[in-house]
């Protein structure tokens, strides 16, 4: 063959392969990523494929009672008529979209027109925003006024929470109008950004540029515009660099080096740019990044100890609700990209654990900061990097800083729509496990329903069930599910056989034919394991989730006199009615398995609160005299196992209960261990 017609050959084929054209020339069921961005091993689904069932619709269905639902009128200083993004000159920065970025998922994974109705004028302020240039969104300034963020209008940091918006409208909608908005802005940007660059109104846009740029290669893979790519690389260059930051600076082990909720964001940042250039450095400097973190401020439900600068380990370290919602969000994003398990695994750990924990039953009030030893929850100054006159730990809707009231809003909706991936090769993928369905198309194109019946977390048991109408015969398609690393001995039946359980890199792939009524039965097994953090103690865990110490908690309603304006007319305190200072026995710590009961009695729906514990574990607990409160948190944790402490004068053991992380309110987390006993 000729070189030149051999060259010509390669490119077709590449511009096909980068079309996402099958082998067979079929067209791809859902849109992929565009040559010469790197194929990604999994698909994200429209918005409202994936329904939520079991206790994770009840989640959703508070959120629609709770403040996501009503935020305009809980929040109307804000969240009112007079904000910037409805055209007003009230707020004019992150929040309403923040709200909006939660509010449009959860409206439309319920199928709510109530909601809807509340999502449309944001929707419709953005897009007739826009300017000759290509400029949208607010652009006065206004003077200070308490309570609201007036100025810097024009900082490119909020747009970027409308860009994933809009985004997300399209992807629900297909309304067409966002095209021509996007592409209309993003040339404003790139032919802006040189004279003022990402950081030209404040710091929050090189910080935070990850999720400017997912939406323009998501534009891209939409249009194929070039310039979207020099747009990209101008962005990478603008950001602040956590590839470098993570494979070599010392950030990771520097307490205040970064922004809690920066760091959250910026996780994505490496694994977004790996797709335009697919440099296995990437990869490397993500996966380095968390192992950095949790050696030097992990906590045990799957965050680290930043309130707001880089903290500590120290279990009394606070966690902004903001960092749970964002890096899940940033967890979707990488185990998309990559199909690296862990992403999924690690996604669990925070949705189960740090996520229901730090909002309240009713989805109306949340703590700014939570805390992995969280003994008493009371207005007062706290080691905290900032404390908001002591308010940071209180439940309420103001209480600490109002970002998370604003932004919270994301977490579950889009935690659904995460649930279930597309594949490339005209298959499904289940990757993180709830009660759910979803509608989808596989093979030929033909739309499946798969029902996801569990009540995983809780259970160890998923059964997926796989329904369609019309042509009753077979369809071929590749069904993949994932094996969480924690379990050991994962069983799989496929209506009712056995079937072996061969995963690579953590994922079971079931190619074959399937019939209208096929079942598939997922029982990874829950082991107890303990997991080593500060001063050596240990966190008991349990498949995706965290066990901590039940403590009873009194809870006290403050009416807020001092301060209204700023943190709510109203916040509630929690005082421990029960001791909290104990440790595990060193026999039990060496064999949780043989000396740990586990007993599960789901009663409720609704799971995530410490009367409705699906789950306890009964383990022996001694009381540590010495350990007492400081300072209204625990005081410092004792070191484990401390030489000789056994002989010193400690009561004797006593049964204890654990229950979920996500289900309690105050808790011990991090135990430490009482040696020769
Ligand atoms: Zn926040």
């Amino acid at each position: 063959m000729h070189i030149m017609k051999a060259t010509a050959m390669i490119l077709f084929f590449a511009l096909l392969a980068g079309c996402g054209m099958g082998k067979k020339g079929e067209a791809p069921l859902y849109t992929e990523n565009r040559a010469p961005l790197r194929a990604n091993p999994f698909i994200e689904l429209p918005l409202g494929a994936i329904r939520p069932e079991g206790w994770l619709r009840e989640m959703l269905l508070r959120q629609k009672t709770g403040a996501t639902g009503h935020l305009d009128e809980l929040y109307p200083a804000v969240m009112g008529p007079r904000n910037g993004w409805l055209g007003g000159d009230g707020d004019q920065w992150e929040r309403g979209p923040y709200w909006i970025d939660g509010l449009l998922p959860l409206a439309w994974i319920l199928e709510d027109d109530t909601l809807k109705a509340k999502v449309q004028p944001w929707i419709e302020w953005a897009l007739q925003s826009r300017q000759p240039d290509g400029y949208f969104g607010p652009s006065t300034d206004y003077p200070p006024e308490k309570g609201l963020q007036r100025n810097n209008s024009r900082d490119w940091w909020p747009k970027m929470v409308m860009l994933k918006i809009l985004k997300q409208y399209y992807q629900a909608t297909a309304d067409t109008r966002v095209i021509d908005h996007l592409t209309a802005y993003f040339r404003y940007q790139l032919e802006n950004l040189p004279k003022t660059p990402l950081g030209h109104w404040t710091f929050w846009g090189e910080f935070r540029a990850a999720d400017n740029l997912m939406v323009v290669y998501w534009l891209y893979n939409v249009t194929g515009e070039p310039f979207l790519l020099e747009l990209a690389t101008l962005l990478q260059q603008q950001a602040f660099d956590f590839t470098s930051a993570f494979l070599a600076g010392d950030h990771l082990s520097t307490p205040g080096s970064l922004h809690c909720v920066n760091l959250a964001q910026g996780f994505k940042l490496p694994l977004l740019v790996y797709q335009q250039y697919p440099d296995e450095k990437y990869p490397q400097a993500t996966r380095k990044g968390f192992s950095d973190l949790r050696q030097h401020f992990g906590q045990p439900y799957g965050l680290y100890g930043g309130d707001e600068a880089l903290h500590s380990a120290d279990p009394n370290q606070g966690s902004e609700l903001c960092s749970a919602v964002e890096m899940m969000f940033s967890l979707e994003t990488m185990l998309a990209i990559t199909g690296d398990i862990h992403y999924a695994d690690h996604l669990e750990k925070i949705a189960f654990n740090a996520l229901p924990a730090q909002v309240s039953d009713d989805f109306l009030q949340r703590q700014y900061f939570q805390q992995a030893n969280q003994v008493m929850i009371t207005r007062q100054m706290r080691n905290f990097d900032v404390n908001h006159d002591g308010t940071d730990v209180c439940f309420g809707l103001l209480t600490g800083y109002p970002c998370c009231t604003s932004n919270m809003h994301q977490g579950w909706p889009k935690f659904t729509q995460n649930l279930f991936y597309a594949t490339p090769d005209r298959g499904v993928a289940a990757l993180v496990y709830a009660p759910a369905m979803v509608r989808l198309k596989v093979a030929g194109g033909k739309e499946i329903l798969i029902r996801e019946e569990t009540n995983y977390p809780f259970e160890e048991k998923i059964t997926f069930h796989l329904e369609w109408h019309g042509d009753s015969g077979s369809l071929r398609f590749p069904f993949r599910l994932r094996i969480p690393e924690w379990c050991a001995h994962p069983n799989l039946l496929v209506n009712g056989e056995e079937t072996e359980v061969a995963p690579v890199d953590g994922l079971v792939t079931l190619n074959r034919h399937w019939h209208d009524g096929d079942r598939i039965e997922l029982t990874l097994p829950m082991d107890i394991t303990l997991s080593t953090w500060h001063e050596n103690s240990r966190a008991v865990e349990r498949g995706p989730l965290v066990y901590a110490l039940k403590v009873e908690a009194g809870k006290r309603m403050v009416t807020n006199t001092k301060d209204p304006e700023t943190y709510g007319t109203e916040y509630e305190e929690y005082l421990p009615l029960s001791p909290w200072n104990y440790g595990l026995t060193e026999s039990e710590v060496a064999n949780p398995a043989g000396k740990m009961q586990v007993t599960a009695k789901i009663q409720d729906n609704y799971p995530w609160t410490t009367n409705n514990a699906p789950v306890e574990i009964r383990a022996r607990g001694i009381r540590i005299p010495s350990w007492q409160l400081y300072n209204g948190s625990a005081g410092p944790l004792p070191w484990s196992n401390m030489y000789k402490m056994e002989l010193g004068d400690l009561p004797e053991e006593e049964e204890i209960t654990l229950i979920p992380y996500g289900c309690t309110t105050l808790r011990i987390t991090e135990f430490p261990v009482i040696r020769g006993r």
